[in-house]
Order: C-alpha cells, then sequence, then structure tokens
C-alpha cells in the first residue's frame, strides 16, 4: 500500500497538509474584518460602514413573496445569469444590461477582477491608506502588490506618468479618510494605467460625483458598486460591476455560476427599484454627517470632510487608541487602526441622529 492509499489514514496522518498547500496560502495572515460583537444590541455600532436604516419595505415583502408559504420556491437553483438585475441596474444607471454584473458583495468582484486580469507574480496597485482587502485578494491569486502613498491635498503621491501594473484599485470616497478624488483626476489616471483602472466606489451613493461617464470614455475602466451601505443589505451581500461587455464576459466566466441566491436577487431587484426610499436615506445620512462633523469641530476634533457614511476623526491630543477605549466603554463601538498613518483617528461610521448624539455625548465625556 503506497503512503499515500486514501484508506491508509495512519499513514497519511503524519504528512501535514500545509507541505501540499499553495505556499501564498499557507503564509498569508488572511482579512480580519471590523469587529461584530455578539451582543450588538448592546452597542451603538459605528464600525463597520453599516447603514443604521432598514432596508427599503419593498425587500422583506419581496423576499417574504420568493419564500411562498413553504419555502418551495428555495428548492430550484436561482438564475445563474442575475438577468433581470442586470437590466434594472443597467436602467438605472445608464448601461445596457451587458455592460454589467452582479456579485455576491462587491467583495466577490473585486477577487474575480484580479483572478482575471492579474496572473502569478504580476502587480496590482492601490492607495495606502483605502481598502487592504486588495492586498489579501492579490496574495491569494500570488500577485505582488504596490502601495502608493498620499500627498497632502489627496493626490497619489509618486504616481508615474505611466503605471503599468495589470490593475490599480481606487477607492473613492476613499475609506477610511472620506475624501473623494474628483473626476477630472481620476480620468487623468484612467489615462496613466495602461492595464485596467478600477474605481471601486462602495460608498459614491454618499458623494456628489461618481465615474460611471468614465466607464463609457475609457475602455479600460471598471466601476464596481455595493449595496452594503446605501441601500442597507450588507447581511444579503449584493455587490456589482460596470464595465465594458469584454470585460463582463470575462468576469462571468470566473464567478460562481449561481453567485446570487434566490433570496438576495429578489431583495437586489426590490431595494434597486424603490429609489425614492434609497434617496430619503442616503439623504438623511448626508445631513447627519454634517451635523456631526460641524459638532466634532466644535470640540476640537480634526475631521476630514466626508464624502461617504463615515467620518475619519482625531482627537485633540491624536491618541486614537485611548479615544477608541474610551467610546468602547461607553458601549459606541467604532474603528480603530493600529497603522502608523491612521492610528491617531478613528473611523465613525454615520448612524441615525440619536446614535450620533449618543456618541457625541460620550466622545465629550472621554475629551
Ligand atoms: N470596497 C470598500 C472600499 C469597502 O469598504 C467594502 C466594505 N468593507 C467593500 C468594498 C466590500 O463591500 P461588500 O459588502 O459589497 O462586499
Amino acid at each position: 500500500m503506497s503512503k499515500n492509499d486514501i484508506s491508509d489514514g495512519l499513514q497519511r496522518s503524519e504528512i501535514s497538509p500545509v507541505e501540499s498547500m499553495r505556499k501564498n496560502i499557507a503564509e498569508m495572515k488572511g482579512y480580519v474584518p471590523g469587529y461584530q460583537p455578539s451582543d450588538e444590541a448592546a452597542y451603538v455600532k459605528l464600525n463597520t460602514n453599516e447603514n443604521p436604516y432598514p432596508p427599503s419595505p419593498l425587500v422583506k415583502e419581496a423576499i417574504l413573496k420568493e419564500l411562498g408559504s413553504d419555502g418551495a420556491a428555495l428548492r430550484k437553483y436561482p438564475c445563474a445569469s442575475s438577468g433581470r438585475l442586470r437590466e434594472i441596474a443597467g436602467n438605472l444607471y445608464g448601461f445596457d444590461p451587458s455592460w454589467i454584473i452582479m456579485a455576491n458583495g462587491s467583495d466577490e468582484v473585486l477577487n474575480n477582477l484580479i483572478r482575471a486580469f492579474a496572473g502569478e507574480g504580476e502587480e496590482i496597485g492601490y492607495v495606502h491608506p483605502s481598502y487592504s482587502y486588495y492586498a489579501t485578494l492579490a496574495e491569494i491569486q500570488g500577485a505582488r502588490v504596490r502601495t502608493f502613498g498620499l500627498t497632502p491635498d489627496f493626490r497619489i503621491a509618486d504616481f508615474p506618468d505611466r503605471y503599468d501594473g495589470k490593475i490599480f484599485f481606487l477607492t473613492t470616497p476613499n475609506s477610511p479618510l472620506g475624501f473623494a478624488f474628483p473626476l477630472s483626476y481620476i480620468r487623468e489616471l484612467a489615462v496613466r494605467c495602461s492595464g485596467v483602472l478600477v474605481v471601486d466606489e462602495a460608498y459614491a451613493d454618499f458623494a456628489e460625483e461618481n465615474a460611471l461617464s468614465l466607464v463609457k470614455s475609457h475602455g479600460n475602466v471598471v466601476v464596481t458598486r455595493t449595496l452594503s451601505k446605501s441601500y442597507s443589505l450588507a447581511g444579503m451581500r449584493l455587490g456589482l460591476a460596470i464595465a465594458r461587455p469584454e470585460v463582463i464576459a470575462a468576469l462571468d466566466k470566473i464567478r460562481d455560476h449561481y453567485n446570487l441566491d434566490r433570496l438576495a436577487q429578489a431583495a437586489c431587484a426590490a431595494a434597486l427599484t424603490d429609489q425614492a426610499y434609497f434617496r430619503a436615506c442616503t439623504e438623511e445620512i448626508r445631513a447627519t454627517r454634517q451635523w456631526f462633523t460641524a459638532e466634532l469641530g466644535k470640540i476640537n476634533y480634526t475631521v476630514t470632510a466626508s464624502k461617504g457614511n463615515f467620518v475619519f476623526a482625531v482627537p485633540p491630543d491624536r491618541d486614537g487608541k485611548r479615544a477608541y477605549e474610551g467610546l468602547f466603554a461607553r458601549k459606541v463601538l467604532v474603528r480603530h487602526f493600529t497603522d502608523p498613518l491612521l492610528a491617531h483617528g478613528l473611523r465613525i461610521s454615520i448612524g441615525t441622529r440619536e446614535e450620533m448624539e449618543t456618541t457625541l455625548k460620550a466622545i465629550q465625556e472621554i475629551g
């Protein structure tokens, strides 16, 4: 019997599976998402940029309708292409459905973009600080990562006239800082990238500008969106990408063929259709963001003007950890990053006006 014979349990167990594992997977750390407390109702939870409002009432209605009285619809696979959603999203954003792909959260489509464009040893780039998950996805693929810093006026430091990485990920509005790159600047970057410029617009619904027009004018621009923030559907896992049909066709080859389940498809259609509700919620969050930013200014916190559903706020003593701990003790959960570029501040998601009043009171207590 050979040592690797599957029936030879004892001998096989002597071989560590790590030895067979791809080296980059064995060695990588893995992404750590924001803390989700098990007793989350006990906190004002402002650490993962979730929306404080429930999704459109049409969402629950659509999910219950899809389930029916006995859930029998779940016996059947969902629509593999999410075709109806591509039509709804295409109408909403002004694109033919062939320019749209739906995703199981925008993380899925970011992953598939790397798989489509960046082979082992090839380079992807992104701004640091922004969404570090791009680096994790690149590590899985065995791609190389190059990060670029920011200038004091929020442009990319030392970005070459010709950037030859396979993909450059531009998070705009930027998380955790909240600023957005102007459209004219993004257009310039698209020209300077010889590979694909992925504009990650997870927070664009809270901003005034977006880069959708560039998808039409510049063949190498891909825009990604999520329903996790502005449509209050983080728990449903829904995202999408808008790109030229050739890119969409490539992403379609890579994705899990049933990537959106039936309930997610029903929820997505309802949420995207109820634009009046969407507008009311996003406007409310923008108004609360403006109020909260002004109030923090009055107590000498420094806040970067934000275009997202969060603010990056720096306490007067520039000790983000102390402020985080003070808020945590008062059951207000915000995000503190240990990264030296960010450790002086806190990222605070915008909740309801009442939640932000509670948060402000806690901040005033801790100073
Ligand atoms: N991009 C950015 C910049 C994000 O902050 C997030 C959420 N953490 C995502 C993408 C992923 O969003 P989703 O929930 O759609 O996977």
